[in-house]
């Protein structure tokens, strides 16, 4: 079996020991061995990382812009063959796998822009013969944490960025999904970036995780909410920048005027595909009375229709669950709903494949009500809860009334409720009459009370985390 190794300092080190990467749509499939670095190789890639910074940063803006442009047409070339391999270790469809690899290319593309597009202020002082400027430096070593259901982009996201405005990177992807990481580092590795500017260290959270927080300069976290808290208390102690993109619990409010089509659509797309395992599923969907029932037997009728199967196969339209953690973790939810009264309008049930996998069917609860765990709690898998309420005031009440702020919507066809909602809504990201998954590479992208804290990530907003301002006042 192939021993993928670590990248420090420009070298392909083996860790201390090994992982094996298993393909949740058919578990004989092992990918292959990824390598877990130790503490003392952590240390390592923070301090090659470290030497680099002088070097890179003095690269011109057109060099580090050419080498992020190598990475993106690399990405765009080789899009089917890195998405199937994103969807064989992460359970996302080959469609969607595919598309996932080209907004990494996209992200390259539009960073490789912003890299010469990096600009400052001048401006006259108060005092004379003085002029002031305003301008940006690096922010140094950035330490890179992401989860694994999206093991391409969010990296992509985050590392473009970093290396655009001339930091270094150390950078560990989630447990789950080191296949897509490593073959992203091979292709950085040979896009020309000096030694020691990008670093890869996979491995566990507690111990490569903790050994990254404790020698940047600044850390870019996406995952849980538990372990984002912790990441955040850690940086904080230290001192050092932080930003931390963590879970949802995001509605979808459907008025009695939505258009029928539209509402369903946004419903089953946004809260079951991808199997529910995005930051910015659906998990509860806030419906008014007068198109409740209607709804409800539209969306259960379109789940009994869906094609769970391999990620691979063709027609397949969701994949498996991650693994057998996420699998109990949904099973589990569906049993706390139906223990705290809510009804299973579709039930969620473990399937048989041709292949041995994670596969699970959707759950759609109804009766429930917002105070219920199973609407408090990001669960992360494909299961939704409708929300019955008379209006459009109680709908937009029960939709803020979470400790999440990640992504919301409304299906309606009244603008005085779409700009209503859109003012009202306590979330970074506000959809009308689409699902509230699904968004743009080049805009920002962020959440509100649970869901984020720091500066937002990506489109020209990225600059804010990935660099400092510097004013400097020069007598003239
Ligand atoms: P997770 O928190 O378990 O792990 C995320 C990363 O943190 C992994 O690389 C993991 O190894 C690392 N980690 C774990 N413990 C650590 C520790 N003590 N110190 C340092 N690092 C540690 O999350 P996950 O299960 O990989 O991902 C699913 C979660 O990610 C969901 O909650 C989802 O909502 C969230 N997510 C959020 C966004 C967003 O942008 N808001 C996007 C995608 C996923």
């Amino acid at each position: 079996m192939t021993l993928h190794k670590n990248y420090i300092g420009g070298e392909w080190v083996a860790g201390v020991d090994a992982s094996v990467n298993i393909n949740p749509s058919d578990t004989n499939d092992v990918i292959g061995e990824f390598s877990n670095a130790s503490r003392e190789q952590v240390a390592d890639a923070i301090g090659e990382a470290r030497k680099a910074l002088v070097k890179w940063s003095g690269y011109t803006t057109q060099m580090r812009s050419d080498i992020l442009s190598n990475i993106s047409i690399e990405l765009f070339n080789r899009k089917e063959e890195l998405g199937e391999l994103l969807a064989r270790e992460e359970g996302k469809t080959r469609a969607e796998a595919i598309g996932e690899v080209a907004r990494a290319a996209n992200i390259f593309r539009f960073f490789a822009g912003e890299t010469v597009r990096i600009g400052g202020e001048k401006l006259a002082s108060v005092r004379s013969g003085i002029d002031v400027e305003v301008s940006r430096d690096p922010v140094g070593v950035v330490g890179i944490i992401t989860p694994w259901n999206f093991p391409i982009a969010i990296p992509a996201w985050k590392i473009a960025p970093a290396l655009a405005f001339g930091n270094t990177v150390v950078f560990k992807p989630a447990e789950l999904t080191p296949a897509s990481a490593w073959a992203l580092t091979e292709i950085i590795a040979k896009a020309g970036v000096p030694e020691g500017v990008f670093n890869l260290v996979m491995g566990s959270g507690p111990i490569v995780g903790q050994a990254i927080l404790d020698g940047v300069d600044a850390i870019t976290f996406t995952g849980s909410v538990k372990t984002g808290r912790s990441i955040v208390q850690r940086a904080t102690e230290r001192m050092i920048r932080v930003q931390a993109e963590m879970g949802g619990k995001n509605p979808l409010v459907v008025l009695d005027d939505a258009d029928f089509d539209t509402a369903v659509f946004c419903a089953v797309d946004g809260a079951f595909f991808q199997a529910g395992q995005r930051c910015t599923a659906s998990s509860r969907l806030v419906v008014t009375d007068g198109i409740h029932d209607r709804f409800v037997e539209a969306v259960a009728q379109r789940l009994d229709k869906l094609v769970i199967d391999h990620a691979l196969k063709a027609g397949t339209q969701i994949g498996p669950v991650v693994d057998q953690r996420q699998l109990d973790q949904d099973m589990r939810y569906v049993d706390i709903g139906i223990r705290e009264g809510a009804k299973c309008r579709v039930a969620g049930t473990t399937l048989k494949r041709e292949t041995p996998g994670f596969y699970l069917s959707p759950t759609l609860f109804v009766d429930t009500t917002n105070e219920m765990q199973i609407n408090r709690e990001e669960i992360f898998g494909p299961v939704a809860s409708v929300i019955r309420v008379k209006d459009y005031d109680e709908a937009l009440s029960i939709a803020n009334d979470t400790e999440f702020g990640l992504s919301a919507g409304i299906c309606t066809t009244s603008q005085k409720h779409a700009r209503h909602f859109q003012a009202n809504i306590q979330s970074g990201l506000s959809m009308l009459n689409l699902p509230t998954a699904g968004l743009d590479y080049h805009v920002p992208f962020g959440g509100r009370k649970g869901s984020s804290y720091g500066a937002r990530e990506q489109g020209r907003y990225a600059v804010d985390f990935y660099t400092i301002v510097k004013t400097s006042y020069l007598a003239v």
